[in-house]
């Protein structure tokens, strides 16, 4: 089933207030504050549709107020984000003291709940990346256990090493590369943004706040980010990514709920994007 592409309202919304959705994955679910009629009343469910060519099962009816309707539900869903944002940040302390680069900021009951997740990535997901290059495709067996290995123990081929929990990792620059160089260059700053990513999937919070308090990290940087910047490559590898789904997923799922035909709710609650790590245009 093809997701409801994002009406260009919504996504340019979603990009303006970018810096104030930082949360929107543990948002807590509120939908009766979201007034989503406003949304389906403007969309038609057709189950028939077969998903190519982009074509999808909702589908807009263009109705004459359409964009009055829509405007209302982005500027409310914008606002009762804002306010789960807010108000989930406030559980959180207001300062952090600044971790040292040898700190383990990953704590290992952190990194235990986290650890299935970076196994199913590392073990399946990560396409296109060279099995070669160390930060790639793991063949660590052992699932749940946490990795007690030194810096450049060649032994370890744990899915998550320990130096990967350090504060040291989450300080690697990103840096311009060419065509076909993005992992050589960004491979290893690429795998702890991926680290990011799968806190954020795990609503582990209170880590990235701690790493994210280190005036070193230059995720800013990583927002929005291709493999190279040359016309072929999209800007699929960022941050961005994780909110963009979980948007587009969290709106997709709550309108179908208002069309009774789709009997198919299973069908969707299907593992969510592990990574955004699709990377076409690296060199094998
Ligand atoms: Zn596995
Ligand atoms: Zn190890
Ligand atoms: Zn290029
Ligand atoms: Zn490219």
């Amino acid at each position: 089933m093809r997701l409801l592409q994002l009406h260009p309202q919504i996504r340019a919304a979603a990009r303006w207030k970018h810096s104030r959705i930082r949360t929107i994955s543990t948002a807590i679910h509120q939908p009766d504050r979201v007034p989503w009629k406003a949304l389906v009343s403007n969309l038609q469910y057709d189950p028939q549709i077969e998903c190519k060519n982009g074509r999808a099962n909702l589908k807009f009816r263009f109705q004459h107020d359409q964009g009055e309707s829509l405007n209302y539900f982005v500027d409310s869903l914008i606002s009762v984000i804002n306010e789960q944002a807010d108000e989930l940040r406030r559980t959180f302390p207001n300062n952090y003291e600044i971790p040292s680069s040898d700190d383990v900021v990953i704590g290992d009951e952190v990194a235990m709940r986290i650890l299935p997740l970076v196994h199913t990535w590392r073990s399946h997901c990560w396409n296109g990346i060279s099995d070669k290059h160390e930060m790639g495709i793991t063949n660590d067996t052992v699932e749940l256990e946490l990795c007690s290995h030194e810096e450049h123990d060649k032994d370890c081929k744990c899915s998550l090493p320990l130096k990967e929990r350090k504060m040291e990792a989450f300080l690697r620059q990103y840096e311009e590369n060419d065509c076909y160089c993005f992992m050589p260059v960004n491979g290893e700053a690429f795998f702890n943004l991926e680290i990011t990513k799968t806190l954020l999937i795990q609503g582990e919070i209170g880590t990235i706040l701690n790493i994210f308090s280190h005036p070193d990290v230059d995720y800013s940087e990583w927002w929005n980010q291709a493999e190279c910047h040359c016309n072929a490559c999209e800007f699929n590898i960022g941050l961005d990514q994780i909110y963009n789904m979980a948007l587009r997923s969290y709106i997709t799922l709550n309108a179908l709920l208002h069309f009774p035909s789709c009997g198919t709710m299973h069908y969707l609650i299907q593992k969510m994007p592990m990574t955004t790590g699709n990377l076409s245009h690296t060199k094998r």
